[in-house]
């Protein structure tokens, strides 16, 4: 008795003690100073030491509000070279707290200029200059892709001026101020300058949008595919036939069909139901996977993105007797495909 009576005074002691200390100027300092320490430098290093095809979902969700995901963003990494497919609102923020080395970044690849897929491309824009970019910002994208980034240098040419004069020419020349846009061709492969690196942009239905793409990425052996917005038409497929990954975007017709019921406003009740003729279902993305012999089907951009793990196991239901090694991407999902061998790694960031 008497013990545990030491033993409870000593806790208690402990508690006041450093309640005290919190309150003290010098410990507030001293902790503040390595937690500040710890948010810029303690993440482990981005690249890898080995040579490896890598893909990071920068952004897991659709346009539907899903807390703690941003839309569209898919990093791939090819050895030490990283290309990023879309950049969806928030994507930005996870490549910042991941600490993408933007002098690595070797372009922008959009697959459609839904906004869901093009709304970080300013933030984007900033962060490679201030990391040294050494020339305008090199962006992939469908026809009319110029007259994106055109209305994007048009909207912050003030913000380019202000940060120009503040900061020097030094650190933020103005000569590669705004951006490169190149349009991407149907089947047509991207020029880069990574060795054994090839991307293969192709045409996918996502009409109304009149120009929409899907890549395939082939590194040194692994191949990833990445859908875009598409409805299934068979062409996803063709281009996945036997490939490690395929990182798919998928719709549970069953939980939008729910949603839709209970819409408190009939605009939100008609976006729900228009929704579902220009996507994939779930159980299609499942039975794309199965016939093209797909090693791993990683879905991102779901709609709606689950919230839980109830509405996660009924988004997933119909796929269940179709197709098994399927993940649900979280911002931060990292598929790690080493150079050499057939094995695949899925972790995440943080
Ligand atoms: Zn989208
Ligand atoms: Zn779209």
């Amino acid at each position: 008795m008497k013990k545990i009576l030491i033993f409870i005074s000593f806790v208690v002691s402990i508690f006041i003690i450093g309640l005290v200390s919190i309150n003290t100027h010098s410990v507030q300092d001293r902790i503040l100073n390595i937690g500040i320490k710890n948010i810029l430098f303690s993440a482990e290093p981005f690249l890898d030491k080995e040579d490896t095809l890598k893909v990071v979902i920068c952004g897991s969700r659709s346009p539907l509000p899903s807390p703690g995901r941003a839309e569209s963003c898919v990093l791939v990494e090819a050895g030490d070279d990283i290309y990023i497919f879309d950049l969806g609102n928030g994507s930005m923020d996870n490549l910042f707290q991941y600490q993408v080395p933007w002098p690595n970044v070797k372009a922008i690849l959009v697959t459609h200029m839904h906004s869901d897929h093009i709304a970080d491309l300013p933030d984007a824009h900033l962060q490679s200059w201030v990391q040294g970019r050494n020339a305008p910002l090199m962006v992939y994208g469908p026809e009319g892709i110029n007259l994106v980034t055109k209305g994007f240098e048009l909207a912050y040419s003030a913000d380019y001026q202000y940060r120009n004069e503040h900061h020097g020419d030094d650190m933020l020349p103005m000569s590669v101020a705004g951006y490169n846009a190149i349009q991407i061709r149907d089947n047509k492969f991207i020029p880069n300058d990574t060795p054994g690196l090839e991307i293969l942009p192709f045409v996918v239905d996502h009409y109304p949008v009149n120009s929409a793409f899907g890549f395939k990425i082939s590194y040194k052996g692994r191949t990833v595919v990445i859908s875009g917005d598409t409805i299934h038409d068979g062409t996803v497929q063709k281009y996945s036939k036997d490939v490690d990954l395929l990182v798919h975007s998928a719709i549970s017709i069953d939980l939008v069909e729910r949603m839709r019921e209970v819409a408190p406003l009939p605009q939100l009740n008609k976006i729900l139901f228009d929704i579902q003729d220009y996507h994939t279902s779930i159980n299609e993305a499942g039975e794309i996977a199965r016939d093209a012999n797909v090693k791993h089907l990683l879905i991102y951009h779901s709609i709606p993105t689950p919230r839980n793990n109830l509405m996660e196991r009924v988004f997933f239901r119909p796929i269940e007797a179709i197709y098994e090694d399927y993940t649900l991407s979280d911002d931060g999902t990292r598929v790690v495909m080493p150079v050499g061998n057939n094995e695949i790694v899925i972790d995440k960031i943080n």
